[in-house]
């Protein structure tokens, strides 16, 4: 895939970048190492100084990055603005509360005296160098909530990011060197996935996380484990959505609109299958199908824009072939199903809800990365459960009742590394992400996060007999 800014509302190749010859990969990792070495001695305060700049500076330049994302991946101006602010939000997160989450631990005294020691330690230390292979879904948030507490740990970070979006790549590699971190702590790697595999295999490169496709999770997480090398992997989902008749059905409707749409529906995170149940079938749908319909698919750049391009020609003939395998099999479109009638450049598809979706379709099983919805009916909360679960992905869920009992046993038997009762699932600094099955391992955010990249380091001290 040729590295390059290719607008999606258009079709226009606007930029392209040469990928780093070997030389030069080899002066970035000679780099990152003597990077390490200077920033894993560094103090927790000076860290926390370091990126508390770089939130500052992110937070002057929102416009602006905004504008490259939403030019490089087609979001709408205001999601790619709101996702700038996130960054910011998690960069000053990390930047507060790193040195309580890797605060050394007291084992308990009496497992202490039980191992003959007078005293001991757990000790949370950085690993060295992470690789870091990132979407383009959300170009900025991704990276960051790898880069803010990696470099808090005193990590350093190899970015390699996806290749239709260089220049929000290359503004991060800069947004960290103007914050006045040292050489060589956090490098964007221009470079095709296929120079992946020998920057991982490097002894300098100490580990990989990986948010994008099973595909490139499955590569990634080979190659490590030939290394044995520690990943984490962020993968796809298809979050189930599950409304029983206990919802508040207008805010259940209205939510599931934004929560399968945003990011123009290519968000892991989405809800995807919409379950419901027989007693709010119809009413949930209706409404549902009409906020679909409402939505304004157009320019991403115009604030009246609520969908615009997939990121691809390649993302949209993807979507394509799922829906029109779903409807030739017997599905039925309640609305979209096809690109906007008249236009006539850019990766546009109309928001879509499907009904009479069966497992023989491959969209039952496969993750739908635009906005497509699928809309299932069940006759109560087993077959609820029983039909959420019936995926190969459990990155998070979401359900909507206001029964303690029911949330309880959704909270038991929903397969995923979340559940979100009453609202959408979204990520936050302070609360850990990942996902279960085919969707990964791993987390992300939070002290979980931070605490991926540490080589927690027992310290054991005995008697100091004369
Ligand atoms: P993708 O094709 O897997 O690309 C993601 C990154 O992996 C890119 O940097 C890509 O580089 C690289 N890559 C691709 N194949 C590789 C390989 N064999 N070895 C090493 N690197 C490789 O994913 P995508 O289709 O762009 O992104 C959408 C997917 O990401 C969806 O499935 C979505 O659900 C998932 N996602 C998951 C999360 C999460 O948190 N769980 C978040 C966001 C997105 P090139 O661009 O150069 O190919």
């Amino acid at each position: 895939m040729a590295i390059a800014t290719v607008n999606p509302a258009t079709g226009e190749t606007l930029k392209t970048f040469d990928a780093l010859n070997a030389g030069e990969i080899e002066d970035r990792l000679v780099r990152a190492e003597q990077g390490f070495q200077l920033h894993r001695s560094s103090s927790f305060a000076r860290r926390a100084e370091l990126l508390h700049k770089a939130a500052n500076l992110l937070e002057a330049d929102q416009d602006d990055v905004a504008r490259t994302m939403t030019t490089e991946m087609g979001k709408p101006l205001a999601q790619a603005r709101a996702e700038a602010a996130k960054s910011v939000k998690a960069m000053r997160w990390y930047a507060d509360h790193a040195e309580a989450l890797l605060g050394d631990e007291r084992p308990d005294p009496a497992d202490v005296h039980d191992s003959g020691a007078v005293r001991a330690v757990v000790r949370y230390r950085p690993l060295g160098p992470v690789l870091a292979v990132m979407p383009w879904n959300f170009p900025l948030w991704q990276v960051v909530r790898f880069a803010a507490p990696a470099l808090m740990a005193g990590n350093t970070g190899l970015l390699k990011h996806a290749s239709n979006v260089p220049q929000t790549a290359l503004y991060l590699e800069e947004l960290f060197r103007r914050a006045g971190y040292p050489d060589g702590c956090f490098q964007t790697l221009l470079i095709g996935s296929g120079a992946v595999e020998d920057i991982l295999r490097d002894p300098r490169v100490a580990a990989a996380t990986l948010t994008g496709s099973e595909p490139a999770g499955r590569s990634v997480a080979s190659i490590a484990g030939d290394e044995v090398k520690k990943t984490v992997l962020e993968l796809g989902g298809s979050d189930p959505y599950v409304v029983l008749p206990s919802a508040d059905l207008d805010k259940a409707a209205k939510v599931a609109v934004t929560a399968r749409v945003q990011n123009n529906g290519q968000s892991c995170i989405a809800a995807k299958r919409f379950i419901v149940h027989n007693d709010v079938y119809d009413a949930f749908t209706e409404r549902f199908t009409a906020g679909m319909a409402a939505l304004t698919v157009g320019d991403p750049m115009d604030e009246d824009t609520d969908v615009g391009p997939l990121a691809s020609e390649q993302g949209r003939s993807d979507l394509e072939e799922l829906v029109d395998d779903a409807v030739h099999q017997g599905a039925r479109a309640l609305c979209g199903g096809r690109r906007p009638p008249g236009a006539q450049a850019g990766w546009f598809y109309e928001p879509t809800v499907l009904t009479g979706v069966t497992p023989s379709m491959r969209i039952h099983r496969e993750e739908a990365f635009g906005p497509v919805a699928v809309v299932y009916r069940v006759a109560d909360l087993d077959e609820a459960v029983a039909l959420a679960n019936d995926t190969p992905f459990g990155l998070s869920s979401n359900a909507w009742t206001r029964d303690p009992a029911e949330q309880e046993r959704l909270a038991r038997d929903l397969v995923a590394g979340g559940v979100f009762f009453n609202g959408m699932t979204a990520s936050h600094p302070g609360l850990p992400f990942g996902g279960a099955k085919r969707s990964g391992y791993g987390r992300e955010l939070a002290g979980h996060g931070i605490r991926e990249f540490c080589n927690m380091t027992t310290l054991w001290y005995g008697p100091e007999e004369e």
